[in-house]
């Protein structure tokens, strides 16, 4: 189903369209944090954490380049290893 139709059906029958995104948590780790884009807040119903989606976005981009990081030295530490 396309966005649009889902805001036309919203339109038609009179509510407010609020689209939703249910992503990984970056506290509990679960798919269970909320994006609410309307309102700009991210909610988990795991563990209860309530921010603004930049925190959450500012916190993602970490997380993602302390893995990135993890990967590179884990891959400079093989180097040259006989398998
Ligand atoms: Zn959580």
């Amino acid at each position: 189903m396309s966005l649009k139709k889902a805001k036309t059906i919203c339109k038609l029958q009179g509510i407010s369209f609020n689209l939703e995104v249910v992503i990984l948590c970056p506290y509990c780790g679960n798919k269970s944090m909320r994006l609410i884009i309307r309102e700009n807040t991210a909610e988990c119903y795991r563990c209860n954490k309530k921010q603004s989606i930049d925190d959450i976005l500012e916190i993602t981009k970490s997380d993602w380049s302390e893995k990135h990081k993890k990967y590179e030295k884990l891959m400079r530490f093989n180097r040259g290893v006989d398998y």
